[in-house]
């Protein structure tokens, strides 16, 4: 049975006429640049998130730029970041002039150690970004405490976490992207909350942060052709914009739907390998599902299996950032993060998306047991 990695259009016939007469509607209007649709969905995601605003933007990547530049990262700074991601969340801290460091994973969670963090803080360091990866949420008591003893900023990447959310203390309920200075969102078709083409958005509850934000998206200007400042054409786009508004009304529901895939994986997959684990203070929004082998050589088997049976699978990532070669003059190599090391290597992901049924579900979980019971 083929089974694709995710299905865009599964979950669409549903919302497909609201979705048309949107779309329309900013057509008949033609208000294709910050046209009113983009102020709703900046306010709609705020409240989601329990933030104060949202800036809606071009895409994450820009997100991620913009908001490290809003919080006041500049030429000199270091900032502690997660190897084990996209490379948008460190191409974007160069780009604005600091330098991306990298601190070593959980092997449980994969997302940032805080041990590890805190023996990368130098005079230098101004902010840690932390990537909750896959949609699991990065031990944020602990990073946060970090921040405080050493008066960092937090800018978390939360373009594969949205909807996943963080018992703060213990006792406070926080989505994901709302704790820090800033959270970042991508709406790239395959997030969680995909738009029809590219789309980003940064929250946060900081009024400054904010109106440089607005700023910066569009050119340094408030008024038209008046510029405080440089800022880029990052905006997000009305039409997008009006299509999630729409998405967002069924994105909780998505995420629970994702949940009910990944017990059902977890419960097939038990003791064949290791499968995602779910703290009681985190909520999951698996973006992606990911499964570890104890070896790599299980690891490619298992991938090739799949692959023979048309079953979509994926390697995020294959090569950590501070091996690549675009970070070769950060001087890091192999063993310098022994976590990340062993992790690239025995790690794959699954089809995860929200209408996965009990089948392809078989399907899959089979597939991977097959793949375990021939000796490599
Ligand atoms: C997708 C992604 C981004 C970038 O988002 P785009 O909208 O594709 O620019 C940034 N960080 C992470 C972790 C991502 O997965």
């Amino acid at each position: 049975m083929k089974v694709p990695m995710v299905d865009m259009l599964a979950g669409y016939p549903p919302i497909k006429d609201e979705i048309e007469a949107a779309v329309k509607n900013v057509f008949n209007k033609a208000n294709f640049i910050l046209g009113e649709e983009v102020k709703k969905f900046e306010a709609e995601f705020a409240a989601h998130n329990g933030a104060k605003f949202c800036v809606g933007v071009a895409n994450g990547t820009d997100a991620l730029r913009m908001a490290y530049l809003a919080s006041g990262i500049k030429a000199g700074d270091e900032v502690i970041t997660s190897p084990f991601t996209f490379i948008a969340t460190t191409e974007t801290i160069t780009q604005v002039g600091a330098v991306p460091v990298f601190a070593d994973i959980d092997p449980v969670t994969f997302c940032l150690d805080p041990k590890s963090v805190e023996k990368k803080i130098t005079k230098k360091t101004r902010a840690i970004a932390p990537v909750h990866l896959y949609g699991h949420p990065c031990d944020m008591d602990a990073l946060m405490a970090l921040a405080k003893k050493h008066n960092l900023l937090v800018i978390e990447d939360t373009a594969q976490a949205f909807t996943g959310k963080y018992k703060l203390g213990g006792t406070d309920w926080k989505m994901l992207g709302s704790i820090g200075q800033c959270g970042t969102y991508s709406f790239f078709p395959a997030k969680n909350l995909g738009a029809f083409g590219d789309g980003g958005a940064i929250v946060t509850s900081d009024q400054k942060i904010y109106d440089t934000l607005i700023q910066l998206r569009n050119h340094g200007s408030k008024v038209r052709y008046h510029h405080e400042m440089e800022g880029f054409n990052s905006r997000l786009d009305t039409v997008q914009a009006a299509i999630l508004s729409i998405r967002l009304k069924h994105v909780e529901k998505w995420t629970e739907m994702r949940n009910k895939v990944a017990e059902k994986y977890a419960a097939a997959l038990k003791g064949v390998c290791v499968t995602p684990v779910v703290p009681a203070n985190a909520r999951h929004s698996f973006n992606y599902y990911t499964i570890r082998f104890d070896s790599k050589a299980k690891r490619d088997n298992a991938q090739k299996h799949l692959t023979e049976l048309g079953i979509a699978n994926q390697i995020y990532y294959p090569i950590t950032l501070h091996l690549q070669e675009a970070y070769k003059h950060l001087g890091y190599k192999r063993g310098d993060l022994p976590v990340c090391d062993a992790v690239q290597d025995t790690v794959f992901s699954l089809p995860m998306y929200p209408e996965l049924s009990d089948e392809q579900i078989k399907a899959v979980t089979d597939a991977v047991k097959e793949s375990v019971k021939v000796a490599v």
